[in-house]
């Protein structure tokens, strides 16, 4: 059984998303605070995190920052407020896979989470798992990230928009694309997230990052991935 952490100090919807995810099989539980939801993550082993933006204390951002810092990988999604689209580039700055905007349906919630969840046994289930650009090599199975004796720890979404961009080596990858094979969003989403997901994979897999060689921005259209660039 899966295990879902909700963070969320609004008690009628905290109430609700364990009520909804419970009857979908899910096993919930629920802290009221970025504090609360740091020390879950470091004692239980849960599947996927939904982490509300505005809590008491420490916000979602913070404490989605400071879960990846501290090495917590498990795929968690960011429910934003409306409106501000900000917000749902500065999650995924921090290092959260995917977002809602509040208020959302059910429905699509419950989808969403199956999708992290999904991603994460496509990434494990893959025969292939190695993959090698210059001096780096990505561990798909386990997430990780190698350059020379540096391990990088992946997130699943990390992982997974590497992974699609290394299966069209060479091609051009509409953002349109990313968000519709990598995400399953279908939606009007707002495009500059996805730039803002690859200026942080540059950080990992580009020597220079302000000067990529693997990840390149395609003007007009989107990104392509090149394995051996040219010297
Ligand atoms: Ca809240």
């Amino acid at each position: 059984m899966s295990r879902v952490l909700v963070v969320e100090d609004e008690q009628h919807l905290a109430d609700g998303l364990r009520f909804n995810l419970e009857a979908e099989g899910y096993q919930v539980d629920v802290v009221e605070s970025g504090e609360a939801a740091l020390e879950s993550v470091q004692t239980e082993p849960f599947d996927v995190v939904v982490l509300d933006v505005m809590l008491p204390g420490k916000d979602g951002f913070t404490v989605m920052s400071e879960m990846r810092q501290a090495g917590h990988f498990v795929p968690t999604l960011m429910l934003t407020a409306r409106g501000h689209a900000e917000d749902i580039l500065k999650g995924f700055a921090a290092g959260a896979d995917d977002y809602l905007t509040k208020p959302f349906e059910l429905s699509i919630l419950i989808a969403r989470i199956r999708g992290l969840l999904r991603r994460k046994d496509w990434l494990r289930g893959v025969s292939k798992d190695t993959y090698v650009f210059g001096n780096k090599s990505v561990d798909f199975n386990r997430g990780e990230l190698r350059v020379g004796e540096q391990v990088f720890p992946l997130t699943v979404m990390e992982a997974s928009v590497l992974r699609y961009l290394t299966q069209h080596e060479g091609q051009h990858v509409s953002r349109k694309a990313l968000l519709s094979e990598v995400w399953g969003l279908h939606e009007d989403t707002d495009t500059r997230a996805i730039d803002n997901f690859i200026v942080r994979l540059r950080r990992y897999i580009e020597d220079d990052p302000t000067h990529p060689r693997h990840l390149l921005t395609v003007r007009g259209v989107g990104y392509r991935f090149v394995q051996n660039p040219a010297k």
